[in-house]
Parts: structure tokens; C-alpha cells; sequence
């Protein structure tokens, strides 16, 4: 079956997630494990992780279910001695703290190489930081979001996300996570099913199938290859509904988080029924 889900807030603690996803009928959900723009977190307690694991039980959410996203802070990618260390120690905690919650993936984006090194380099770097991170820990995924390529983001083409994974050592923990509306003003066309089909083909032909562990469902305001990133409520933005109709009729998309990151939140119960009314019988 299709999961989707929204990303939930985690006030008042990582435990409140589950409860949120349940909250709107998910059946995925994505959180932020600590304050995603700040460097620093408080440790978890016992009690936080106790309490998340049991929450996520009783709403039957398991771990492949939930795509935790990192801070917006972190630039794996950074040209800059000191920002690519600070990158590195805060990505290796957020891994961690992934760890602790005994979830399986943690979802980030690339880098940006701000105008200082070769995109290239930018690459090799990203890479390297995402060799460390899983050098050090166990059991964690590294999912590669592909970005709308907004400023000097990297990771708007599939050929970004096929050379980092080139160069990971454990191939089995990576994967990527494809966000419509980044697909699309990064200048990949979904607005039809023609569209889709030559779109996703050259996704599985350039990165592979087997690296898909999410989705980001989202509109987008901003138009076909704009390489703005700014989301849009599902059927109201650019793509429009055919995009998703797509989407949750492929097998391609069966048991992976498909997580919405929409702009109204208090409509998400809303957009979860929209999605699943669009499957085909
Ligand atoms: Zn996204
Ligand atoms: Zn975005």
C-alpha cells in the first residue's frame, strides 16, 4: 500500500510525533529530531525514547515508515574548513539521535558549494561527510534529498545523487528521497502521466530503483524549472493533481514514506484523504 504522511511537528518532545502523524491519519510521517535551526540539542532522556518507541508502536508506525529530516544548518558540502567540521559533528549526532529512536533513516540535502569550490569537489565532499557519518554508527540509512538547485545547492540533477552514491563505501545505507516540487523547478517536467513516465524512467535509468526510500509530496508555487524551492498544498500549486494521481497509482512507490511538506498544516488530514481518493481501483 501507499504511505502517506505529513511532516508533524515534534513539540514538547520527539514522543509527540507519532501522536501528531496519528492525529491526521498517516501512515508515515517525517519529524525533526532536535530544533532544525539550531546547532546544539539537549540529549534525549530515557523517557523521551521510551515513550517515542512505544508511541510509534501503538499507532503502527514502524521505523521504515518514518523519514526523520536533519537541520537546515548543515552543509556536508561546505567549502569551508570550519563549516564542513561543524557539518560533519552535527550530521554524525543527528545519525545518532536516529539511532537512539531506532529509526532506520535520516533524510537531509545535499550541500551547497557557495561559489568556493568546483560543484565537482562539492560532490566528493558531500560524500566523504556521508562516509564518516556511516563509519560511525550502525543500521542508520543516509537518504540524499534531490534539491530544486535554488542559490548553489547541489543535488538537482539525478547525476548529483548518482556520483555521491558513487562514491559511498556502504551502499547498502544509502538511498534518496525525491520531492516533487524540487523535481520540478529543478526542470523535470510531472505535470503529466507522459510526463511522469519519462521523468521517473530517466530517475531509475540515471540513479536506480533500488535507492528510492522516500518522497516528499508536494505543489509547487514557483514554475518548471525555475530552481526556486517553495511548496504548494497538493492540486493547487504548478503540478497539479495528475502529478500525484501518478505517483499513488505506480507500484514504484509502494511501503516507502511519501511525506507531505505543504505549506498549510491544517489541512494535511485533508490532502491524506485527496491522495488516497486518487487510487485507482
Ligand atoms: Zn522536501
Ligand atoms: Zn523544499
Amino acid at each position: 500500500m501507499k504511505r502517506v504522511g505529513a511532516h508533524v511537528s515534534a513539540s514538547g518532545g520527539v514522543e509527540n510525533s507519532p501522536l501528531n502523524a496519528k492525529e491526521i491519519k498517516a501512515k508515515s510521517f517525517a519529524l525533526f529530531t532536535k530544533n532544525q535551526r539550531q546547532w546544539k540539542a539537549k540529549p534525549f532522556s530515557e523517557k523521551n525514547i521510551n515513550d517515542f518507541k512505544q508511541n510509534c508502536k501503538d499507532a503502527a508506525f514502524d521505523s521504515k515508515y518514518i523519514l526523520p529530516h536533519d537541520s537546515y544548518l548543515i552543509n556536508l558540502g561546505s567549502p569551508e574548513d570550519e563549516g564542513l567540521e561543524k557539518s560533519r559533528d552535527a550530521f554524525l549526532d543527528e545519525m545518532k539521535r536516529c539511532e537512539q529512536l531506532g529509526l532506520k533513516f535520516l533524510n537531509f540535502h545535499p550541500g551547497s558549494h557557495l561559489k568556493k569550490i568546483s560543484p565537482d569537489a562539492c560532490l566528493e565532499r558531500i560524500a566523504e561527510s556521508i562516509n564518516i557519518a556511516l563509519d560511525e554508527t550502525k543500521g542508520v540509512t543516509a537518504v540524499i534529498e534531490n534539491t530544486a538547485g535554488q542559490g548553489t545547492n547541489m543535488g538537482f540533477r539525478f547525476e548529483h545523487l548518482a556520483s555521491i552514491i558513487s562514491n559511498i563505501k556502504d551502499k547498502k545505507r544509502v538511498g534518496v528521497c525525491i520531492d516533487t516540487c524540487h523535481t520540478f523547478t529543478a526542470g523535470y517536467d510531472l505535470r503529466t502521466k507522459e510526463a511522469c513516465n519519462a521523468t521517473f524512467t530517466e530517475f531509475k535509468k540515471v540513479v536506480g530503483i533500488k535507492y528510492l526510500k522516500g518522497m516528499h509530496l508536494n505543489d509547487s508555487k514557483p514554475e518548471l524549472g525555475s530552481r526556486v524551492d517553495r511548496h504548494e498544498s497538493i492540486g493547487k500549486g504548478k503540478l497539479g493533481i495528475e502529478t500525484f494521481r501518478f505517483i499513488m497509482n505506480d507500484k514504484m512507490f509502494e511501503e516507502i514514506p511519501m511525506v507531505l511538506e505543504t505549506p498549510d498544516s491544517s489541512i494535511w488530514a485533508e490532502e491524506i484523504e485527496l491522495l488516497y481518493s486518487l487510487v485507482e481501483k
